[in-house]
């Protein structure tokens, strides 16, 4: 099965000034087109190429040489894929009240969560990935590198900031904890993480 590059869930300037529309046009129309159309090569002819993309990261999460390659761009669309589903035009604020909860058991304020998160987020060496997940039944944040993915450490991913430096470069230079929090108070989509949440206790 040949993968296709997802559309944006809004349009490309939707997020500006926070995420410029010169960003989602590289972020989007370069970089995460270009982890599809690799991993369509490199499944072409081999066991993965009509199994979906969570089968494909789960069966080469350990592997090594072509399959690691075949890892690397699976799970970078899928993680590009749940990045853009966790930022929205206008969001960011407060999460609504169930998610507030987890957030607030889980790190004693909703503050702490957001520092806690852009600390681990800049000191995440190189590039990857920061993550809130679902771990058992807690709320923890997590980061990964380069192309790795909660999903393949028994944990259930709830949101996601990419802070590989073409997630930011263009709007914030190198200041990668202004990124991260600006995403974070302006855009983060707590809509798709209270519907996450809701379905991981259904
Ligand atoms: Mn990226």
């Amino acid at each position: 099965m040949a993968f296709t590059l997802k559309p944006l869930p809004y349009p490309k300037d939707a997020l500006d000034p926070m995420m410029s529309a010169r960003t989602l046009e590289f972020h989007h129309g370069k970089h995460h087109a270009a982890y599809v159309s690799k991993l369509n090569e490199l499944i072409k002819g081999t066991k993965h190429e009509n199994a979906d993309l969570e089968t494909i990261i789960r069966e080469t999460a350990n592997a090594t040489g072509a399959e690691k390659k075949i890892f690397n761009n699976a799970a970078q669309v899928w993680n590009h894929d749940f990045y853009w589903e966790s930022l929205a035009p206008n969001g960011g604020g407060t999460p609504p009240e169930p998610v507030l909860k987890r957030i607030e058991a889980s790190f004693g304020s909703f503050d702490n969560f957001r520092d806690k998160f852009v600390e681990a987020a800049v000191n995440q060496f190189g590039s990857g990935w920061a993550w809130l997940v679902l771990k058992g039944d807690k709320l923890e944040i997590t980061t990964t590198h380069d192309a790795d993915n909660p999903l393949t450490h028994g944990e259930r991913p709830l949101w996601t900031c990419d802070v590989w430096e073409h997630a930011y470069y263009l709007d914030y230079q190198n200041e990668r904890a202004r990124f991260v929090k600006t995403v974070i108070e302006r855009l983060a989509n707590w809509q798709f993480v209270g519907k996450l949440l809701a379905e991981s206790q259904g």
